[in-house]
């Protein structure tokens, strides 16, 4: 009996998982078994790599192969193992040298012909790869510009399996060059960096906050929103620059880590999207349209496999809610899981698990059903009953996790005329990241970075606002009795002086924080 091992990768939600996978040839009569959790399309393997090795002009062992997958818990999906199923047989029989298969991962399905074909979520069974420690990935050439950005490992490019076996022999470098080892980001034309400012946004994607004329208090709720963390709500009549607002957000936030970027771009792999290079290391923006499903905004399972919804889509970046009531009551009451968590839980038929959902929620909002309850409200039809129903929509335990809600009127026309350039993304960006700075200073050896994720008991025990501060919150509660109200202020007066650069929340912070709590619009 010979024996080989290979390693290939399958998908566990949004991770890649290693698996070992490791071939016996025997005597007896030629036949070929997987064993080790494999559903049919792995089963089928065995067919496709018979056909592939011998279109490839080498012999199949005619003998018993057996193969098995490990670890046997994982299951096992998908046409993503035929690769390592194939140079593991190839190997045990003696077809390949002995240790060709070392240290390196086998990621591709096989065509019939020979030729490799990508599997979906290429990134993320590339970083699985780096993390288990391998040195080098064969991939499918096709669809493998999405590997180019992962640096610590070698990406080796074949189109078929000939070619793979080639490259096992070391006669062959693969195709497309070998990988540089350093990552390439898409900054050579320097575009991004915005001189003083430092690492701006790419603008292309998502736009710049220099496009939105007017709007002074929305543009002011957009910062507060970015540094601190707070989820966003802004209510107002359609076509008056809600949108535009909402998608200059993840413009503001600082930029990834090469870690997060990574594990984001993962995620979108995924799901059968590539993040644009110029846009590697900027938040994502994830707005699905009131219309979309339960499941598409929090997530599937299809053929075993996990489809991330919108709200994974967001992760580290911004979930954007536009005509927010007009969401299915489903989509709307799932997001408080990922909103308290972070993570999205699926059980469904063929996969259990969870997937990362850590994001910024901004949601937009009509004043009424017919959008014109503004102002004086003349012009609105809506009967008291029906404007009631739609803001009830927004259920109180999800509001209650938006710090800032916020009236959004059409711009004053002298607003409209000014010549003055409004601040750019860049600018902004630049202050949010200050401020970030010192939370991450004050929370220091925390478990928090952003004052929104600080518990509200410890915020009012260890980091009560200054003393003129102090006099207005305590005003405040005297009127309004609600302490989740008053918490809600205090995180964000935190926030407003952390922008300004001072040590504690003064008179102004608390009542800057009142006037973004947006009481007047008597949702609580
Ligand atoms: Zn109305």
């Amino acid at each position: 009996m010979t024996l080989a091992t290979a390693h290939g990768v399958v998908l566990d939600g949004v991770r890649g998982v290693v698996v070992r996978v490791e071939v016996a040839v025997s005597d007896g009569l030629p036949s070929v078994g997987v064993v080790g959790l494999p559903d049919a399309s792995v089963t089928e393997a065995r067919w496709r790599a018979r056909c592939a090795v011998e279109a490839s002009g080498r012999s199949w062992p005619n003998r018993r192969v057996t193969v098995s997958l490990s670890p046997a818990e994982v299951r096992k999906h998908g046409a993503g193992l035929d690769l390592p199923i194939a140079v593991g047989i190839l190997v045990a029989a003696s077809a390949l040298p002995a240790g060709s298969l070392e240290s390196t991962i086998f990621v591709g399905e096989l065509g019939l012909d020979g030729r490799l074909r990508p599997s979906r979520g290429l990134l993320a069974a590339i970083l699985a790869a780096r993390r288990a420690g391998f040195t080098r990935v064969v991939v499918p050439d096709e669809g493998a510009c999405e590997a180019d950005v992962v640096p610590g490992i070698t990406v080796v490019r074949a189109v078929d399996l000939s070619q793979v076996c080639r490259i096992l022999e070391g006669v062959d470098p693969g195709c497309g060059a070998v990988r540089s080892e350093v990552r390439t980001d898409g900054r050579g034309s320097g575009e991004r960096d915005g001189g003083e400012g430092g690492h701006a946004h790419a603008v292309s994607e998502i736009g710049d906050l220099s496009d939105v004329r007017g709007h002074a208090l929305p543009r002011w709720a957009l910062e507060v929103a970015a540094a601190g963390g707070h989820h966003l709500a802004m209510v107002g009549p359609p076509g008056i620059g809600k949108t535009l607002l909402a998608s200059r957000l993840p413009g503001l936030l600082p930029d990834l880590s090469d870690d997060s970027a990574l594990d984001v771009a993962a995620i979108h792999s995924v799901a059968g999207r590539r993040r644009p290079p110029d846009a590697f290391t900027e938040p994502p923006l994830s707005a699905p349209h009131h219309s979309a499903s339960a499941p598409a905004i929090l997530g599937s399972v299809s053929g075993g496999r996990a489809v991330p919804g919108a709200v994974t889509l967001a992760h580290r970046g911004v979930l954007f809610l536009d005509e927010a009531p007009e969401f299915c009551r489903p989509a709307l009451e799932g997001l408080r899981q990922p909103l308290e968590s972070g993570l999205l839980t699926l059980h469904r038929t063929g996969w259990n698990g969870t997937l990362p959902a850590r994001f910024q929620l901004v949601i937009a909002a009509n004043p009424c059903p017919c959008g014109q309850r503004t102002g004086s409200g003349t012009g609105c039809s809506c009967a008291p009953a029906a404007v009631r129903r739609y803001a009830s929509r927004l259920s109180g335990p999800l509001l209650d996790r938006v710090d800032i809600r916020l009236a959004v009127d059409r711009p004053h026309p002298a607003e409209l005329e000014s010549t003055d350039l409004p601040e750019s993304s860049a600018v902004v960006q630049d202050r949010v990241r200050s401020a970030r700075a010192r939370m991450a200073h004050r929370y220091e050896g925390l478990p928090w970075q952003l004052t929104s994720e600080v518990p509200t008991g410890d915020l009012r025990r260890r980091w009560p606002p200054g003393p003129d501060g102090a006099e207005v919150l305590r005003d405040f509660e005297r009127r309004s009795p609600n302490l989740r109200g008053v918490d809600r202020v205090l995180r964000m007066a935190w926030t407003l002086a952390d922008l300004r650069a001072a040590p504690a929340p003064g008179r102004d912070d608390v009542a800057g924080a009142l006037a973004l709590r947006g009481a007047h619009l008597g949702w609580s």
